[in-house]
């Protein structure tokens, strides 16, 4: 035998052992006898490194260090689940589903793991990349950690197609937790509260052995692609199974509300006896046409729901009301409790949202009150505990005053929240501006955190966002635990925000109302700030889904001088204040005025990609059919309710190939 055929061998083998007991649970052979099985393999890959093989088995002990995590676009948006608390929920749930598919609907009912969410790329069968769900849009490139975790398949196995996402949960199963936890207190190392906040960490270390000392193990459940030729969820679970993946056997296949709530019942109780967390189950609709036919929300699929278990409750002591003033120089109330363990954290504040809230709670210093925790991060306090109150109690009184600049606060008509109306000189709301802009969604400016910009404003270096690019290096060097080397990273992550797209710019100025998708649809529509800066109200609420709210709040913005120059300063260092060529030339407004419904199943585009072409040119893609449709584009399959209302409206049905010869070029 060849040398190269013996190490092919063994790592052949040492696959199908690590399968077998990272996979199936089911080791066939001692840990010793693979010890030096695997000694064997890394001898001989050292010999000969001719034969290097990225995913050979003995790389999965890491040590590669990674210093910056690459930002990764997904190129399937990860999205969230809407969530139920009853039976009541899950009916109007189905009442909703009906409505939009035809034929009965059967369900894949899953528990929901508690940890971090991660999509896997594999292209011909080998895995080329791993990424947090981050934002859902896009994430950080976490492959080399990921690829020490002992679950994941390097190769698949079986008849896998071409090119895949698949995506599941990074958990930290609790004797691996235990186990990792008696190892730091010996050590005199604070324990870690939870696994879940363990494994979302352990994918951001920077040295991969780290990671690989970690018992990190790896839950699948969702596979995202083009033409899989999967037809149910129920079936693609099983298909990921037989090409090598972890996916936990509990999943059931179901046909009624019913069902599903036997199933929930069923692991409310029996949930402590799994091996690692969970918070709650989900369902999904079975038919992977009728998810397409579905769609999603902004947020979440339609097709599927979750339905979390019931929340842990404690009782504390309220100590003290704080407030926080924020970016936009809106109040917010907090409540500082004596700190309590709850769902494996420790709590010690929690946010009272406003003053009608207090008011509701008639929640005072010195209340005993009940703190609950679900899924969320933030916890929320839900009532006091009248019983255990003081006679000697006062109301609480809400400020009058910010506590950072001592202005009066103000409340507008009909709005729950205070806000200190001084924008130009409260502290906390000129730091805000700034953190906002180079935040992540916006302008994500490497090399400068939240903390810096406030050092940067406490120093009086900068004032407002345009001032970052005036920034030289001999000034940030001086500061405070700021390095040569970091103050150059600093400054060459302002030089680079100056080729963020227009739209997020648009986000990153803080408009007020003016999220991530309202910049999208302004920056598409408007195509240069000018043209934005003079519109008017009447102009804006004519953009499509502009209300009059965020008109109101751009006319605003825009009024103010100071805002206006702020905007011309940025547009003079070089900031992208316009579309893109390149972007403009692939859009056309072939389509303006026209609203899609798209239904079927497609042959030579994805559906994902006929919608991406409707509203490149110009289009509107709806999910229902209503008499303001203009076009439906049918595919094979197409529902036959759908299929009787367009002919009920006399709404022109096209294929495929007639929707991409209208838009064809000239
Ligand atoms: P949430 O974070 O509460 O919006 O819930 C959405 C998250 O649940 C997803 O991002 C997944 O990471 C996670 N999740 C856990 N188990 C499942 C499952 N079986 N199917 C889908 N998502 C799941
Ligand atoms: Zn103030």
């Amino acid at each position: 035998m060849s040398t190269e055929q013996k190490i092919n061998e063994l790592r052949e083998e040492l696959r199908q052992h690590n399968y077998n007991y990272y996979v199936l649970d089911a080791a066939v052979i001692s840990d010793y006898e693979f010890d030096m099985k695997l000694k064997e393999l890394q001898k001989l890959e050292e010999e000969y490194p001719e034969f290097y093989d990225p995913n050979s088995p003995t790389l999965r002990v890491g040590g590669e260090v990674t210093k910056n995590f690459e930002t990764i676009v997904h190129e399937y948006r990860m999205y969230s689940l809407d969530n139920s608390y009853s039976k009541e929920d899950l009916l109007d749930w189905e009442k909703r589903l009906k409505k939009q598919v035809d034929g009965a609907i059967n369900y894949t009912c899953e528990l929901k793991y508690d940890g971090a969410s991660i999509s896997l790329t594999y292209e011909d069968g080998v895995l080329v990349r791993a990424v947090t769900r981050g934002d859902g849009v896009q994430g950080d490139n976490v492959t080399t950690n990921v690829k020490t975790i002992k679950s994941v398949p390097l190769k698949l196995k079986g008849d896998f197609p071409a090119k895949f996402d698949i995506r599941g949960e990074i958990v930290l199963p609790y004797d691996g937790f235990i186990k990792m936890n008696k190892e730091r207190v010996a050590a005199g190392e604070e324990p870690y509260a939870n696994p879940r906040n363990t494994a979302s960490g352990s994918l951001k270390l920077q040295d991969s052995s780290e990671t690989a000392r970690r018992p990190l193990d790896c839950l699948l459940y969702n596979i995202t692609g083009n033409r899989l030729g999967i037809i149910s969820q129920f079936e693609s679970l099983e298909k990921a199974r037989d090409w090598g993946f972890k996916v936990p056997v509990e999943s059931k296949k179901v046909n009624s509300i019913d069902e599903v709530l036997e199933f929930v019942a069923y692991w409310d109780e029996h949930r402590h006896d799994l091996p690692y967390e969970t918070d709650g189950i989900v369902i999904k609709v079975n038919s992977l046409q009728q998810q397409e036919e579905l769609g999603f929300t902004a947020k979440a699929p339609r097709w599927a729901m979750a339905y979390k278990f019931k929340a842990e409750q404690v009782s504390t002591k309220l100590h003290e009301i704080t407030y926080q003033v924020g970016r936009t120089g809106a109040i917010t109330p907090v409540a500082n409790l004596e700190p309590v363990s709850l769902a494996g954290t420790t709590v010690k504040r929690a946010s009272l949202h406003n003053a009608d809230q207090i008011e509701k709670l008639d929640i005072r210093v010195g209340d005993t009150v009940f703190v609950e925790k679900g899924g969320e991060i933030i916890p929320k306090i839900i009532a006091v505990n009248l019983k255990k109150r003081k006679d000697d109690s006062k109301p609480t009184i809400y400020i009058t005053e910010c506590p950072e600049c001592q202005t009066e606060l103000i409340r507008k008509e009909g709005e729950a929240q205070h806000y200190c109306p001084n924008y130009a000189g409260c502290s906390p709301q000129i730091i805000g501006r700034i953190q906002h802009y180079i935040s992540r969604k916006a302008m994500d400016i490497e090399g400068l955190g939240g903390e810096t910009v406030a050092l940067l404003v406490n120093e009086g270096l900068i004032v407002n966002y345009a001032d970052l690019y005036e920034l030289k290096k001999e000034q940030v060097v001086p500061l405070e635990r700021m390095a040569e080397k970091s103050a150059e990273n600093l400054i060459e992550g302002i030089e680079k925000s100056k080729k963020i797209p227009f739209e997020r710019v648009l986000f990153a100025l803080g408009i007020r109302y003016v999220g991530e998708t309202v910049a999208k649809k302004l920056a598409k529509h408007y195509k240069f700030i000018d043209a934005i800066v003079d519109a008017s109200e009447e102009e804006l609420v004519n953009v499509d889904e502009i209300g009059i709210k965020i008109a109101q709040s751009v006319v605003e913005f825009f009024a103010s001088e100071e805002n206006r120059n702020l905007v011309r300063r940025l547009q003079q260092y070089g900031v992208q204040l316009e579309i893109s060529a390149e972007k403009l030339a692939n859009q056309t407004n072939k389509l303006e005025g026209e609203t899609y419904v798209v239904s079927g199943v497609f042959e030579k585009v994805s559906r994902n990609e006929l919608k991406k072409m409707i509203e490149d040119n110009g289009g509107k893609v709806s999910s229902s059919i209503s008499s303001k449709t203009s076009f439906i584009i049918a595919g094979a399959n197409m529902g036959p309710s759908k299929l009787e209302k367009a002919n009920k409206l006399e709404i022109p049905i096209i294929s495929e190939d007639e929707f991409l010869q209208k838009i064809e070029k000239e």
